[in-house]
């Protein structure tokens, strides 16, 4: 199978190309080639299937690395109490919030999680993403926890994409579970982890660090026990509060350290001076519930290098981010966390390849795996410009082309 781009604005690592032609073979990157020859070159190996790209952006397809995309249920009642002025962390402590979708979550079968999630997938492909990370956390309980990462397998063997799934074991306390906060931690501890890695061994362990949620202690507890096992492990914190798990994080060696609205500037450059720790923000939550931004410039400000560890993603979730676009997280990221256009779409490819661990994808080059997008414009700072339009005019998944719109361009580009 191979695929001839003819004629784009290819975005490389090493700055844009302003027009060049590109030949995939199999699910790879086979050649770049500029200007008249290359196309002529691409249309002589007559390749099975053309795309005419005809000036337009050709880049890296998006790695959406934080999503809670496997849900049942919706949360339509608790955005009408939020709206009239009943706070989140008020929600939560009423039972309501994630709890709700716990409920709906626990209720649902492993093929009702399955669907639901593989058509988000499919919703989330449409709009440029490729790869995408979907957690677990609305079990709460070791049978439910391992029901969902199997709906994530299921749903990941069926997307013509990549799923890497992560075991969000401590995403709330259970309020119901006997015994109070300190029995459930144990029980998650000594229960769900050792069940979660015996079925899926060496899969990321997430836990969300807040008041009312899991504290710093217990974190790393959760944490530390998970590494003796041999899982990598992420962390949600400083999302309203600081309480200090970023830099616990930080020395424990977290993989990321994910949300930050919160995060003092000490510790958002110590994030960003850390040799391994990737940050991950995730505006949408901003944008839909209550207008707080991590700083994003802050971060960049302070990284050493220009290939930053600083992701963004959609956290796609039925309560504080109802949105799988990363053309939105990352509009909402130029606007918001202080991003430039050029760093908001290496936060959402490049960086976020490197967190999942990924080297064959997140950039464009030969070898590279070709999960490429081609904007329906000309100008890549279009796609962070236009708003509620998707900019996504063809979408190419391992060589495949999955889905090539008309090229229609709008706005001044
Ligand atoms: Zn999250």
């Amino acid at each position: 199978v191979s695929v001839g781009i003819l004629n784009a604005r290819v975005l490389t690592p090493a700055g844009p190309l302003a027009r060049a032609s590109i030949l995939t073979a199999g699910t790879g990157i086979a050649s770049i080639m500029e200007g008249d020859a290359g196309e002529d070159m691409i249309l002589r190996s007559r390749p099975l299937a053309l795309v005419r790209a005809d000036g337009r952006v050709l880049m890296p397809a998006f790695v959406d690395a934080h999503t809670h995309a496997c849900w049942a249920g919706d949360r339509l009642d608790e955005w009408d109490a939020r709206r009239r002025g009943t706070s989140y962390l008020d929600i939560l402590k009423a039972g309501g919030g994630i709890m709700s979708t716990v409920r709906a979550v626990r209720a649902a079968s492993v093929e009702e999680l399955t669907a639901l999630l593989l058509g988000r997938l499919n919703l989330m492909l449409r709009e440029g993403t490729t790869t995408v990370e979907v957690k677990s956390g609305y079990g709460l309980d070791t049978a439910t926890e391992l029901k969902m990462l199997r709906a994530i397998a299921a749903a990941a063997a069926d997307f013509p994409g990549t799923v890497v799934p992560t075991a969000l074991l401590g995403h709330a306390i259970d309020p119901d579970f006997p015994g109070g906060a300190d029995a459930f931690i144990d029980y998650t501890i000594r229960d769900t982890l050792p069940a979660v890695h015996a079925a899926f061994p060496g899969i990321a362990i997430d836990a969300y660090c807040e008041r009312g949620a899991w504290n710093v202690g217990q974190c790393v507890r959760l944490f530390s026990a998970a590494k003796k096992l041999g899982h990598p492990f992420r962390v949600h914190a400083d999302q309203f509060t600081s309480l200090g798990m970023a830099a616990a994080g930080l020395e424990l060696g977290a993989t990321s350290i994910d949300h930050l609205e919160a995060g003092t500037p000490a510790d958002l450059a110590a994030i960003a001076r850390s040799p391994s720790t990737f940050g991950v923000m995730l505006p949408i939550c901003g944008l839909h519930m209550d207008g707080r931004y991590a700083d994003g410039r802050a971060f960049l400000d302070a990284s050493p290098s220009p290939a930053a560890r600083l992701a963004v993603a959609t956290n796609f979730n039925p309560g504080s981010a109802p949105s799988g676009s990363m053309p939105l997280a990352i509009a909402t990221a130029v606007r918001h966390n202080g991003l430039t256009p050029h760093e908001a779409i290496a936060a959402a490819t490049t960086a976020p390849a490197r967190l999942l661990g990924f080297t064959d994808r997140g950039a464009i080059a030969p070898g590279m795996r070709a999960d490429l997008i081609i904007l329906r414009h000309a100008d890549e700072r279009m796609l962070v410009y236009e708003l509620g339009l998707s900019p996504i005019g063809t979408v190419i998944c391992a060589g495949r082309v999955i889905f090539d719109g008309p090229a229609l361009q709008a706005g001044p580009s």
